[in-house]
């Protein structure tokens, strides 16, 4: 019960890795507000929550629009009377070679995975500071470090996004807003997503023994993170970004 009372907005809160830190902070004691853009998926992990126990409640968001960021900040407050953290999660991909992509694209991806934490932040951090601090976790990637082809507006994202944390915690410090980032390797989500698409794959032993540790990640890998990164026993702990990829990044790879 570490979060006791809390009121904890997580972005692309409905499935895969946001599944699963909405309902981790549940379990902690948290008030969980689910705001994703997923109408069926948020409606579904909110009944599911409640059914086991967990306070939450769904606010439909679009993270890229300013409007609806507004509203969903202000849903939330009213709702619960305050936010106290916000985990900036929603993220879409796609790869597309640089000579099919469009600029539309490049915008929307650009819009979510970036503006979408900035102006989550923006709305968010009054409220915060309101309640003598908190804790914002910004979600990269590994592919802000290294990259495979064709994945540019999204590893340009999580890149913004580690330069965007540091800036943030240093603005925040003053405001008891401790602002980390979390960068995730190869995370399985496929048995993560709302009934419609659940399709857990069935992952090889390639796969698994391509990592350091032995195994891909889960999307319960990157919740405990959160958890440790928003508690007290973080209090010294800003402007970082944790690489949690069973050490993928760290694997030095030459073709024989
Ligand atoms: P996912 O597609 O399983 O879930 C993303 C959720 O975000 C969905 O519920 C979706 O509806 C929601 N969403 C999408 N666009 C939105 C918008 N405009 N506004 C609000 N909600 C929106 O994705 P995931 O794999 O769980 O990824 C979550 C985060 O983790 C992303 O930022 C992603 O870039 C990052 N990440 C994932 C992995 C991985 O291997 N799964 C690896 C590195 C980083």
């Amino acid at each position: 019960m570490r979060f006791k009372e809390k009121v904890v907005i997580v972005t692309g809160g409905a499935q895969g890795i946001g599944m699963a830190i909405t309902r981790s902070f549940a379990r902690e004691g948290a008030k969980v507000v689910i705001a994703d853009i997923d109408q069926e998926a948020g409606k579904e992990n909110e009944l599911y929550m409640r059914e086991n126990g967990g306070e939450c409640i769904y606010v439909q968001v679009d993270v890229a629009s300013e409007e609806s960021v507004k509203n969903m900040v202000q849903e939330a407050v009213s709702h619960y009377g305050g936010v106290n953290i916000l985990i900036n999660n929603a993220g879409i991909g796609g790869n597309k070679s640089i000579y099919e992509r469009s600029m539309e694209e490049w915008d929307r991806i650009l819009g979510i995975n970036l503006r979408g934490p900035f102006m989550c932040t923006k709305y968010c951090a009054p409220y915060i500071k309101k309640n003598g601090g908190g804790a914002v976790i910004n979600i990269a990637s590994t592919r802000a470090l290294m990259s495979e082809p064709n994945t540019e507006p999204y590893s340009a994202s999580k890149g913004g996004i580690l330069a965007l944390t540091h800036s943030l915690a240093v603005s925040l410090g003053p405001d008891k807003i401790r602002v980390n980032a979390i960068s995730p390797g190869w995370i399985d989500v496929t048995g993560w997503k709302k009934q419609s698409k659940r399709e857990q794959v069935q992952l090889t032993e390639r796969d698994h023994l391509q990592h350091p540790v032995g195994r891909v990640g889960n999307p319960e890998d990157i919740a405990a993170a959160c958890l440790f990164l928003c508690s007290e026993e973080a209090g010294f702990i800003t402007g970082t970004n944790l690489v949690i990829d069973g050490g993928m990044t760290i694997k030095m790879i030459y073709e024989e």
